[in-house]
């Protein structure tokens, strides 16, 4: 089916929250029109004088039209939930705003249309509303025509886009504009709060410099709001020209944390890069949905370091937040059986809206930074610009892409690239030396027992004796004639792959290792550990290494693996972690950049989960905690609570604050009681209406990182489990938990957590399930190797 366009009214009634919509739909069908449609009122579809039969089956509107050439007008009805996905309504202060998101297959639930990234048409959009509200959508408004009692608004017609990528805000809306050549930057938010969006849309302003210049094609609209949500599942969503952001996400003021504001910057950076990689041009299928993400992460990254050279910003792409787009994230959610290729079938709005994972973010991110670690840079940036040239308005494949960076590097990009996207999984490389000759074998890696045979074509990258040689590994096995003083493979960890170095240790640690190399090695020893290919005295080792690390990121590796340890077996590391991180306050002592600030947050976090005296020291500072250093509040919050179990004051912090910042740090403090009951009591309190939807998760999930009150834990998503379903229903979001909570909150209940989830059928996060309970078997044993030894 072809549409050439939309002409769609919306008659809102703002405070009953309905709508009546007509909209008509220029359109050319071999047979019977079938549009997506959920949740509507259908009243009539007509095309001119003469109306049609129809029925609804599932998700279609099927229209009894037979072949049909023209345009057809339906007219229907439709309410506004207070829900997180299609149209919903959005509260704050006692009223509401009017919000859409659409991604991924939502649209049908404000207009019968084709809800498929491939079919694209022009919208032109109108709404009816009170005089006293406002409107914005992904283009400039037109017109305001008064009409009746309310009033028109009109926007000017889209350019050629998707379904996915349609806005629409009602409401009261605060704008400040700033310029960039003849776009207009347009920062909205609820009343009083635009001016807390100035740095964000100062980032944007020079984001928007950076890939217009990169990717050598302007920003393509005239216009590009940016939209604070008070109400929001996602971080953020990159709907062309409208972009909505969580509202944390985009505001802030002299209490922000350094780490929240390069969130914010991330963000802006993340959906930006969208507007031309995604926006301008689409995936034809959700199947390569990940070339939306991998590469906006991909350029958010590039964008932020070249603006940013001070922040480091290659380390959050290591480990760091988001959680999702991290090589640490990736290669831990791609290590287990259970994982899916980088492009996956999928067919079902269910199955659509669980992709958006570790895997579409971060695996493909890291992909792309191994091909262009193997072409270069420069024939990197002229492939992306000619792929956008030749498909903007449109389009694309994977396939399209590689064929674009193949012309411009000469090198086999197809060949790679087809392999690395539909294998799921990847390989350790594993090294050892003897003779002269460096023998080196790939194997797939998993967590769990069992293995495989499958081959990467690998380009590897080695140093040897500080020479660097680059080799594309076709086989299981390569063995080089070399007179070994030092060893780097994987240098800077540019591939997505893991080094198994067997006895080299000295030949490696002779290199001149970066602070990637470093964090790779600590990492790489991690996951050999769970995966049972080393022993926890051998991983303890390596640990001793990096017991006094002065870079942050394998500092800040070290300091991950001993938190989630210590959920694991809290008596085998409380010493271990107490050392380590007192060691590490003392080297971050007196730092004051950007990203001390952060790592000494984090730090001091971890300490007062593990050390009493600390945690009753700093928790002092909760009384003064308006002045405390913003990037010290969530540390001083939790040893607050540890420290004192003071519940009812930390509810009383949480509703005295107007910051969701703020608000946020609080509820996680209170997920650290030790105290059972507390504990239970934050849960409820998480679900008692007081709590936005969006951070409800976020609750759970750091309920699930204390080790004292699992049986809690477990019990209460047990029962609460049909009320988070329908509170996160259609986003997807509920995968991402399990794959979190279940491997740590199953140890030692792997029966009946399996039970629990085969009598349970929970299709929309069926991915993360899966995921979450082979992590969990490989989890317990882990815990039974240590407790044993
Ligand atoms: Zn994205």
């Amino acid at each position: 089916m072809q549409v050439a366009d939309y002409n769609l009214l919306l008659d809102i009634d703002f405070e009953g929250l309905k709508f009546k919509g007509r909209v008509i739909i220029k359109l050319n069908e071999k047979q019977d029109v079938v549009l997506n449609s959920v949740g509507l009122d259908i009243s009539n579809v007509s095309s001119g004088t003469r109306s049609f039969s129809f029925k609804q089956k599932g998700e279609d509107l099927i229209v009894e039209t037979g072949p049909f050439d023209g345009t057809l007008q339906v007219d229907y009805a439709g309410s506004i939930p207070n829900s997180l996905a299609g149209i919903y309504s959005a509260p704050y202060d006692h009223t509401h705003i009017i919000t859409t998101h659409f991604e991924a297959a939502q649209a049908r639930r404000m207009f019968p249309c084709v809800d498929r990234p491939d079919v694209k048409a022009e919208f032109k959009l109108a709404v009816r509303i009170s005089k006293d509200l406002d409107a914005i959508s992904n283009m400039p408004v037109q017109s305001v025509d008064n009409d009746g009692e309310k009033k028109l608004v009109t926007f000017e017609k889209t350019p050629r886009m998707s379904t996915y990528l349609l806005y629409l805000g009602v409401g009261k809306f605060e704008t400040q504009t700033a310029k960039l050549g003849t776009t207009d930057i347009i920062l909205a938010s609820t009343p009083g709060k635009a001016k807390l969006g100035k740095f964000a849309q100062d980032e944007a302003r020079s984001v928007i410099q950076f890939f217009d210049s990169y990717y050598n094609l302007p920003y393509s609209l005239p216009k590009v709001h940016l939209i604070g949500v008070p109400e929001f599942a996602m971080g953020a969503m990159e709907n062309w020209g409208a972009i909505t952001f969580r509202e944390v996400m985009l505001f802030v003021d002299a209490r922000t944390s350094t780490k929240t504001k390069m969130r914010v910057s991330m963000g802006v950076a993340h959906e930006l890069a969208h507007q031309w990689f995604g926006d301008l041009v689409t995936m034809k299928w959700w199947d390569d949905v990940w070339l939306n993400e991998s590469f906006a992460t991909f350029m958010a990254y590039k964008a932020l370091n070249s603006i940013h050279p001070d922040w480091k910003i290659w380390n959050n792409f290591f480990n760091g937040e988001p959680k999702v787009e991290a090589l640490a994230g990736a290669l831990t959610r791609d290590c287990l059986i259970n994982t899916h290729p980088i492009q996956v079938p999928v067919s079902s709005p269910d199955e659509i809206e669980q992709i958006f994972d570790a895997i579409s973010y971060g695996k493909g991110a890291h992909v792309l930074q191994m091909l262009e670690a193997y072409i270069g840079e420069e024939a990197f940036r002229q492939g992306i610009s000619r792929y956008l040239s030749a498909h903007a308005y449109s389009n694309a494949t994977g396939a399209d892409l590689w064929s674009a960076l193949e012309n411009t590097s000469g090198k086999p990009v197809r060949e790679i690239m087809s392999r690395w996207v539909k294998q799921p999984g990847y390989p350790v490389v594993t090294a050892s030396y003897g003779d002269g000759k460096l023998s080196l074998t790939q194997e797939r890696f998993l967590i769990s027992e069992g293995s495989e045979t499958t081959i990467w074509p690998l380009p590897l990258v080695l140093e040897l004796n500080g020479e660097t040689r680059s080799i594309l590994m076709e086989g299981a096995e390569k063995i080089l004639d070399t007179k070994l003083k030092s060893l780097r493979i994987n240098p800077d960890r540019t591939g997505f792959y893991l080094v198994h170095y067997l006895g080299l240790d000295d030949l490696v640690w002779a290199s001149n290792l970066s602070p990637f190399d470093k964090w790779g090695i600590v990492f790489d020893s991690y996951l050999f550990l769970i995966a049972g290919k080393s022993t926890f005295n051998e991983y303890l080792k390596v640990l001793e290494r990096f017991s006094k690390e002065r870079e942050t990121l394998p500092a800040g590796e070290v300091s991950d693996q001993l938190g989630l340890l210590y959920v694991l077996v809290p008596s085998e590391i409380m010493e271990i972690s107490k050392a380590f991180h007192r060691v590490q306050l003392e080297l971050l002592e007196g730092k004051n950049d950007k990203i001390s600030l952060i790592a000494r947050g984090k730090i001091a976090c971890r300490l007062a989960l593990v050390d009493e005296g600390y945690a009753s020291t700093l928790g002092k500072g909760f009384t003064d905690y308006n002045r405390a250093l913003p990037d010290m509040k969530q540390a001083i919050a939790l040893a607050y609570a540890r420290s004192t179990n003071d519940f009812d004051g930390l509810v009383k912090a949480y509703r005295q604050s107007n910051s969701d910042e703020d608000k946020v740090k609080f509820l996680s403090a209170m997920t650290s009681f030790t105290d059972p009951p507390l504990l239970q009591k934050t849960l409820e309190f998480a679900l008692s209406g007081e709590v936005k939807r969006q951070d409800v998760i976020g609750v759970i999930l750091a309920a699930t990182g204390n080790p004292h009150t699992a049986r809690v834990t477990w019990a209460w998503l047990q029962s609460n489990m049909e009320k988070i379903r329908e509170m996160y229903s259609n986003t997807g979001a509920l995968s991402t938990v399990f794959n979190t909570m279940i491997p740590i909150l199953g140890v030692g209940r792997i029966q009946e957590v399996e039970n629990f989830f085969r009598k349970h059928s929970i299709p929309e996060a069926e991915s993360g399930i899966k995921a979450g309970l082979e992590k969990l078997r490989a989890y317990d044993r882990l815990v039974r190797n240590i407790m044993q030894k």
